[in-house]
């Protein structure tokens, strides 16, 4: 069976649906894996959880999740996102709130664990970096972890205990085999990418293959920013789409 992994979706309506159209064209999957932050900063917070529970799927709770319910309070914010939040917290039916609120901090699945930030702290931690990735390992048991938070698609590979991971970037449109070793898999942000290419990002793992795809999607970013604007959302959140930061 083939899996769709997406993280940060972020309110992001018109990213999701190129998204879901791409894994479309493509045979589909089986399943959606969401890795956190279904909500926040985008206009569609409402729409997208709506869209992404038509699937089957399963879901971890994310920072902007649990802040836009109160579950976590947002003083780690900066005021861009903690003003997203806020108005996001309006935008929520009580189905809505229900769901983002039973959010599990962790799933495991096969031989992969789900989780948001990292392993070691599933709603904060960000890892971007070797040394910080290493202590992560010991946090979950089997072989893959799959992380967002960062949006940036990022692999860590574990070479021994205590000793940093080797860190590679995803290149575009490359495959991994995952084989008997233990990664690390960021599949980069669908709603909000932050590595310089605006393209929503997402990865597609094949279990018979035994190999993990890398993609990228082109979507309306102009629809995105002018929904944004027009429910007052920062002007920040809306620019950074354009730059993929
Ligand atoms: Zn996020």
């Amino acid at each position: 069976m083939r899996y769709a992994i997406m993280a940060d979706i972020h309110a992001n309506l018109a990213a999701f649906q190129a998204v879901l159209s791409d894994i479309e064209r493509r045979q589909g999957v089986g399943q959606i894996w969401c890795l956190g932050d279904v909500v926040g900063y985008g206009p569609d917070p409402s729409e997208c959880i709506a869209l992404l529970r038509e699937y089957d799927h399963l879901g971890v709770a994310g920072n902007h999740d649990w802040a836009a319910v109160g579950q976590v309070d947002t003083s780690d914010f900066n005021p861009d996102a903690a003003a997203a939040c806020l108005w996001t917290g309006h935008q929520l039916s009580p189905e809505d709130r229900s769901y983002l609120e039973n959010l599990p901090l962790t799933l495991e699945k096969g031989d992969f664990t789900l989780v948001h930030g990292s392993p070691r702290d599933p709603i904060w931690e960000y890892l971007l970096y070797a040394e910080s990735a290493c202590e992560s390992f010991h946090h979950f048991k089997t072989s893959f972890c799959l992380i967002g938070h960062s949006h940036v698609p990022l692999v860590f590979e574990h070479r021994g205990d205590d000793i940093p991971p080797s860190l590679s970037d995803f290149p575009l449109g490359s495959t991994i085999k995952l084989g008997g070793r233990r990664l690390i898999v960021n599949p980069g942000g669908v709603g909000q990418p932050r590595d310089g290419d605006p393209r929503a990002s997402y990865l597609v793992y094949d279990d018979a293959e035994g190999v993990i795809h890398h993609r990228r999607v082109p979507y309306d970013v102009a629809q995105t920013q002018k929904k944004m604007l027009g429910a007052n959302l920062p002007v920040r959140l809306a620019a950074r789409l354009s730059y993929g930061y």
